[in-house]
């Protein structure tokens, strides 16, 4: 529900206002800036605490299609940027801190500085929930994973651990037997908050082995001359009698949980109990008009790179009709003509 709130301000100068904005800086935000900067709409792309979104933190991508032979996950993220800066897309490295959605023009809050905007899109994202212990940092990339669709196929033939007792780590712990010749669910509980059904499922699995009431504490690895990192174990840590134990594995898969990152709009849009956006049916649109989201902070089902990108280029044309039949009340369409007078002409707010 948004409150009826007071103008911005009264009077707005054309140039203040933005046609669209977009927050974050993943695969959906690149796609949402180039789709709109290629219908001319001068989009912003304020690109987050992680410029390039959760690729930057992978090392080879090999399910993006059009790159026959994979890439690094940084690289496509700075493709992606390029492609879209090609058609004038308009990058800034400042963090949002406050937003108001009330009215239109859209107001964003970055330290000093406020932006306004016609049109948002959001893909501010998610983000995998860690263990938090330094050496997962250490390896994450290199034996590290928060993610067996991207990362499961690295590990053809070798051990895994798997940590997680809820439907996502049932799930991957599955999927991963397709390539690796065992995984083991780590679990720090007895009892799994994971679904009957998919539990059972893993049960049934005879490739997945079980450790309940332990966690990781650390992960082991090595370093070669090159400064190529291996994981080759972990510690375990029983939960309930305290006892520590080294186990040697190949990889670890880290699967408890997602959050999205939506703290910014919280109250503001309507989100489902996980703080995931709603967005209505297979359009981008939220509860708020002009306001559009896509990727990861809006999907908790897929989350792959290229449906984040598929849903990017459907809020950019959600937002381009939208603004085509909602005319702007401030934007300016720039063109060889717009005059300075023009620019700095202020207009009274309509509320
Ligand atoms: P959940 O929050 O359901 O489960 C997270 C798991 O990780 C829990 O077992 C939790 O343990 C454990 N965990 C959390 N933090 C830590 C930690 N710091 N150290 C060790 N373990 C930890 O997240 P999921 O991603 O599994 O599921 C999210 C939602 O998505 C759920 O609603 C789920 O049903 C849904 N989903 C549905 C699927 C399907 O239907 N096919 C597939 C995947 C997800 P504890 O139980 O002790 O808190």
């Amino acid at each position: 529900m948004q409150s009826k709130s007071k103008p911005h301000r009264t009077h707005l100068k054309r140039h203040e206002v933005h046609q669209v904005i977009v927050l974050g800086s993943g695969p959906a935000g690149f796609t949402a800036a180039l789709y709109t900067a290629r219908a001319n709409l001068s989009p912003i792309v304020f690109e987050g605490d992680q410029p390039g979104g959760q690729l930057t933190i992978t090392t080879e991508v090999e399910n993006y299609p059009g790159f026959e032979h994979g890439i690094q996950g940084p690289e496509l993220m700075e493709v992606l940027r390029k492609q879209a800066q090609r058609f004038g897309a308009v990058s800034k490295f400042e963090t949002i801190s406050a937003v108001d959605l009330s009215q239109r023009p859209f107001k964003l809050t970055a330290g000093e500085k406020v932006y306004y905007t016609e049109a948002l899109i959001i893909s501010t994202g998610a983000r995998a929930k860690l263990l938090n212990i330094p050496s997962e940092q250490l390896y994450m990339g290199y034996g590290v994973s928060a993610c067996a669709t991207c990362d499961g196929f690295f590990f053809r033939n070798q051990d895994v651990l798997i940590v997680g007792g809820g439907d996502t780590a049932m799930e991957e712990a599955n999927y991963l037997t397709r390539f690796c010749s065992s995984v083991t669910i780590v679990h720090r509980r007895e009892d799994f908050r994971a679904s009957k059904i998919m539990l059972e499922r893993a049960r049934e699995n005879p490739k997945i082995k079980w450790r309940t009431n332990q966690e990781i504490t650390e992960v082991l690895g090595v370093t070669d001359e090159k400064g190529r990192k291996t994981v080759t174990g972990a510690i375990l840590r029983n939960t309930v009698t305290g006892k520590t134990e080294e186990v040697a594995t190949n990889g670890i898969f880290v699967a408890i949980g997602h959050a999205p990152n939506t703290e910014l709009f919280r109250g503001l849009i309507d989100m489902n109990e996980l703080g995931y956006i709603e967005t209505k049916g297979k359009t981008s649109f939220t509860n708020i008009p002009g306001v559009f989201a896509c990727g990861d902070c809006q999907d908790h089902v897929y989350r792959q790179a290229v449906t984040a990108a598929g849903t990017g280029c459907v809020a950019a044309i959600d937002a381009e009709r939208w603004l085509a039949a909602n005319p702007m009340i401030y934007g300016y369409v720039p063109t060889h003509d717009v005059t300075d007078e023009i620019m700095e002409e202020e207009i009274p707010h309509p509320a």
